[in-house]
């Protein structure tokens, strides 16, 4: 069953595609690891995590198998320095105050840790996200974060406006030319998102099924 959804979801990525710009992240939140290990069988190699202690347990318990690990959760900031040392990407960075964590706890030995700003593309004001007219000012402070990678943007848009929405971040993307990554696209959305410049696609419910 996850098998054959797996499939369907590359077959729908592959459809739209054109560029082959595009990584699927498997998003396993609340899955149990026998639901990881069906995927990981038939080559999936990124997963996406929301909750850190259940994330920490998949991580252990799949150490050895080559995987890539994406927080895209809310950071409470007495959780960085567990996502600084067990991660590879970071997609959730809505403050610069969690980047100057996570370039803290970063230890020395591990490759820089990538990370995304989670923009907040419709300003709206319940949702968190760093408003675009913000950017600017939070991405000067990465020349000083020197155990990060800055890499791109990722969104949660409103679904009533998704496509505009994903322009947005394509056009915000084009002025930074140096960042190469956008996450935006889930289960209902994923053909828009890349038609529209995604690179990476965070896809769960397709995948797994509903979340209980
Ligand atoms: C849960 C979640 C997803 C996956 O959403 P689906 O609709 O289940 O595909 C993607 N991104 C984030 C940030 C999530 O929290």
């Amino acid at each position: 069953m996850i098998k054959d959804n797996l499939r369907q979801v590359q077959r729908r990525i592959k459809a739209v595609d054109k560029n082959q710009q595009v990584t699927l992240i498997a998003v396993s939140k609340t899955k149990p690891i026998s639901d990881l290990q069906q995927a990981i069988d038939i080559g999936q190699h990124h997963f996406g995590e929301n909750y850190l202690q259940e994330a920490l347990d998949k991580i252990k318990a799949l150490e050895n198998q080559n995987l890539i690990w994406h927080f895209i959760g809310a950071i409470q900031s007495n959780k960085t320095s567990q996502i600084a040392q067990n991660f590879d990407w970071v997609h959730s960075v809505d403050r610069l105050k969690i980047a100057k964590r996570l370039n803290q706890q970063r230890s020395d030995n591990l490759t820089k840790l990538n990370v995304l700003l989670q923009i907040n593309i419709d300003n709206e004001p319940t949702k968190s996200g760093i408003f675009p007219k913000q950017i600017d000012d939070i991405i000067v402070h990465f020349s000083t974060l020197p155990n990060l990678t800055l890499r791109g943007f990722m969104c949660i848009p409103n679904p009533d406006n998704a496509k505009q929405s994903f322009a947005k971040m394509a056009n915000i993307l084009k002025k930074y030319p140096n960042l190469d990554t956008l996450s935006m696209g889930m289960s209902h959305d994923l053909e828009l998102a890349i038609e529209n410049g995604a690179t990476f696609v965070r896809i769960g419910t397709d995948i797994f099924g509903k979340r209980g």
